[in-house]
C-alpha cells in the first residue's frame, strides 16, 4: 500500500447517520433527556422524556408478549414440545451471598487505569498500543508478523503510543486519529487495516520518510501492562509515565440496608436481573404447575459502576434488562439454545432491525466460560460501532452453574424431580428422575435496544418537510396515530375530537393518538413524522359530507381517502392489536 493508493476504508450504511443529530432529536422531542441535567448532569445517567418512555414501554411490553404470554408466537421447540413461560418481579437488592454465589463479589472485575497528569480514568483492557517497527527490522516479513505481536504482548517492545479502544470500531477510530497526529517523525500517509486475530486488531504499512515502516495495534495485555505502565505514553497526552498501574474495580453499587451502616450491613444493587430468577427457581417449581422444559422471565432495572460509560444510553450506569431462564434437561440443552438464539435473532428483526445492521455472532471456543456450550450475541451496528457492531442481547448456554452454585452456597435443594423420566417401572409408567436444569439464557438490554430502534428508525430527506424523521415500526410506534381537524371551523374539530376519542379509547393500551390543530397541515405532518408516528387522519370539508377521512403514510407520504368507520379496524390490523 503507498500513499498514492490509499485503500478505500470500509463504508456501512451507519456512520452517515450522525450520533449527534440523533441525540439533538431524541432531546428536542423528549424521547431521552440526560438525567440532573439542571445540575450539570450525572455521567452514565439518563432519563427518558414523554415519547421515550412510551417506547421503552412497547418494547417492553413485546418481549413480555412475545416471551412470556405467548412465547415465540405459538410456535413449539425441539422435539414439538411446548414453549411455556411464567414470568417472576424480584428485588433489586438481594442477600449479598447471592452474589457471591454468581460470582459477582469476587469477580465482577473491571481493571482500571488512571493518568496522573489529566485525571483521566479509562478501562486498562481497551489500552491498544501501536507498535511501529522500521523496515530493516527482522520482522519485516509479513510472515513475521506475529513476531511483533509477540515482543509487543511480552513488553520488549514499548509502543509509540496508545489508544483506547474497547472494540474493532474504535480500534479504526484509534487508527484515523493516528494519520493525524504528529508520531515523533514518522510521516504516515497510509494505513492499511487488517484484522488481525483476537489480540492484535490492525496491521498496516506505513510509508514514512525514514523507508517503509510496520506496524501493528496491539490490545496491551493486563499482565504486560502491570509491568510497564511507566514506558507506555498515556492515550491522553502522549507522554509515558503518567499511568497508575491497573487496579481491579467491582461494577457492583454498594449500598447499607438498615439504619447503622456498619460492614455487616453491606448490600449490593444487582448487576443483572437473572439472579433474581434463579435463587426463585424452587418457589416457582414449588407454587405453580410448571414442567420442565419451561422459563422463567425477569425485567427491571440494573445497576454498573462502569468504569468509562459512553455512547449515549449504550454504556450507562442504571439500565433495564429484560432475561429469560429457560430450564430443560441436559440433553436437551443444545437444540433448546439453537432454538432460542434464532427465535431471538428472528425477534429483533420482527420489530424493525431487518437488514444489515443486524447479526448474529456465535462466540468461539476459546471466549465461552467453562461451564458453557454455546453463546451468541445479537448484535447492532450502531452510528458510534460501524463498521463493528454492539451487543443488544446475549444468548448463553449456562449449563447447570447457576442452580449448583445456589445449591452449595444456600445448601438448598436445586434439582428437579422429573415424573415423566426414568426407568419404568412394573406398571409401565416413567420412575421419574432427579436432576439439575440446564439453563439456556436469552438476555437483552432494553435501552441498547430502544437505542437501536431509534438509530435505525432515523432517516434523513431534505426533500421532505420532515428533513429528519423516524420510521418506527407501528408496534413501537410512542405515538400511534395523529387526528387533524383541516380547519378549526364547520364542523371539523367536532369530528375530530370523536374520532380521536374513540381511537383513545381503543388504542391507549399500545400508546398516545394525538390530537393537533395548530399550523399548516404540512408542518403538522412534519412534527408527526419526527416523532415517528405512523398514520395520520385528516378531517377536511368532505369528511362532514360523505364520513371519509384522508389517511397519510409516514414513510410514503401517500394519501388515500377511507371511510371514517374503517378508522379503527385499519389501526388496529396495522398494529397487530
Ligand atoms: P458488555 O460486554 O457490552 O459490557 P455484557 O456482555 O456484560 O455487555 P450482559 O451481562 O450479557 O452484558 O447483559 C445482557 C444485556 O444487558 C446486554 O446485551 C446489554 O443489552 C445490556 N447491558 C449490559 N450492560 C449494560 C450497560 N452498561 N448499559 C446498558 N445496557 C447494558
Amino acid at each position: 500500500m503507498t500513499a498514492a493508493e490509499p485503500k478505500p476504508e470500509s463504508v456501512s450504511p451507519n456512520p452517515a447517520k450522525s450520533m449527534d443529530a440523533i441525540m439533538a432529536l431524541c432531546k428536542r422531542r423528549g424521547f431521552i433527556y440526560q438525567a440532573s441535567e439542571i445540575y450539570g448532569g450525572i455521567n452514565g445517567f439518563w432519563d427518558y422524556g414523554p415519547l421515550g418512555a412510551q417506547l421503552k414501554k412497547n418494547l417492553r411490553d413485546a418481549w413480555w408478549q412475545d416471551m412470556i404470554m405467548n412465547p415465540c408466537w405459538g410456535r413449539s421447540g425441539p422435539g414439538g414440545q411446548r414453549v411455556r413461560c411464567v414470568p417472576v418481579e424480584t428485588c433489586i437488592i438481594q442477600h449479598p451471598k447471592v452474589w457471591e454465589a454468581s460470582g459477582h463479589v469476587g469477580g465482577f472485575n473491571d481493571p482500571m487505569v488512571d493518568d496522573k497528569e489529566t485525571k483521566q480514568r479509562f478501562r486498562a483492557d481497551h489500552l491498544v498500543g501501536l507498535f511501529v517497527v522500521p523496515a530493516e527490522n527482522q520482522y519485516i516479513d509479513k510472515a513475521k508478523r506475529p513476531g511483533i505481536r509477540k515482543a509487543a504482548l511480552s513488553g520488549q517492545l514499548a509502543p509509540v503510543r496508545s489508544f483506547i479502544a474497547s472494540n474493532e470500531s474504535e480500534a479504526h477510530l484509534a487508527l484515523q486519529e493516528l494519520k493525524k497526529r504528529d508520531l515523533g517523525g514518522l510521516d504516515v500517509r497510509a494505513a492499511h487495516v487488517q484484522i488481525d486475530g483476537s489480540e492484535s486488531w490492525h496491521a498496516f504499512d506505513m510509508d514514512s520518510a525514514r523507508g517503509q515502516m510496520h506496524g501493528l495495534l496491539v490490545q496491551i495485555p493486563m499482565r504486560i501492562l502491570e509491568q510497564t505502565h511507566t514506558t507506555i505514553p498515556s492515550p491522553f497526552t502522549g507522554k509515558a509515565g503518567s499511568l497508575t498501574p491497573p487496579r481491579q474495580f467491582n461494577l457492583m453499587f454498594k449500598t447499607y440496608v438498615g439504619a447503622t451502616a456498619t460492614e455487616s450491613d453491606i448490600a449490593y444493587m444487582r448487576p443483572e436481573t437473572a439472579q433474581g430468577v434463579f435463587v426463585q427457581f424452587k418457589n416457582v417449581v414449588d407454587t405453580t404447575r410448571v414442567k420442565i422444559p419451561f422459563g422463567i422471565g425477569n425485567t427491571g432495572r440494573s445497576f454498573r459502576n462502569e468504569v468509562t460509560p459512553r455512547n449515549f444510553t449504550f454504556r450507562s450506569r442504571e439500565f433495564e434488562q429484560a432475561e429469560l431462564e429457560f430450564f430443560c434437561h441436559p440433553s436437551e440443552s443444545v437444540e433448546w439454545y439453537q432454538f432460542w438464539r434464532d427465535f431471538r435473532m428472528e425477534w429483533w428483526k420482527s420489530i424493525g432491525l431487518a437488514g444489515d445492521n443486524l447479526i448474529l455472532r456465535e462466540h468461539e471456543k476459546d471466549e465461552l466460560s467453562h461451564y458453557s456450550q454455546g453463546t451468541s450475541d445479537v448484535e447492532y451496528r450502531f452510528p458510534f460501532t460501524a463498521p463493528g457492531f454492539g451487543e443488544l442481547e446475549g444468548i448463553a448456554h449456562r449449563g447447570c452453574f447457576d442452580l449448583t452454585q445456589h445449591q452449595t452456597h444456600s445448601k438448598q435443594k436445586m434439582e428437579y424431580f422429573d415424573a415423566s423420566r426414568g426407568e419404568l417401572a412394573p406398571n409401565g409408567q416413567p420412575k421419574g428422575e432427579w436432576y439439575m436444569p440446564h439453563c439456556i439464557e436469552p438476555a437483552a438490554g432494553l435501552d441498547r435496544g430502544a437505542l437501536a430502534l431509534i438509530c435505525e428508525a432515523y432517516t434523513k430527506d431534505e426533500s421532505r418537510a420532515s428533513p429528519e424523521f423516524l420510521k418506527l415500526h407501528p408496534r413501537l410506534a410512542p405515538i400511534k396515530a395523529a387526528v387533524f381537524p383541516l380547519v378549526n371551523k364547520d364542523g371539523m374539530p367536532e369530528i375530530a375530537e370523536k374520532l380521536h376519542a374513540e381511537l383513545t379509547a381503543k388504542f391507549w393500551r399500545q400508546g398516545s393518538i394525538e390530537m393537533d390543530e395548530k399550523q399548516s397541515i404540512g408542518k403538522r405532518y412534519a412534527r408527526m413524522d419526527e416523532a415517528g408516528c405512523p398514520f395520520c387522519f385528516t378531517v377536511d370539508g368532505d369528511t362532514v359530507k360523505d364520513q371519509t377521512v384522508t389517511l397519510r403514510d409516514r414513510d410514503t407520504g401517500a394519501q388515500q381517502r377511507m371511510a371514517l368507520d374503517k378508522v379503527a379496524s385499519f389501526l388496529s390490523e396495522k398494529l397487530g392489536a
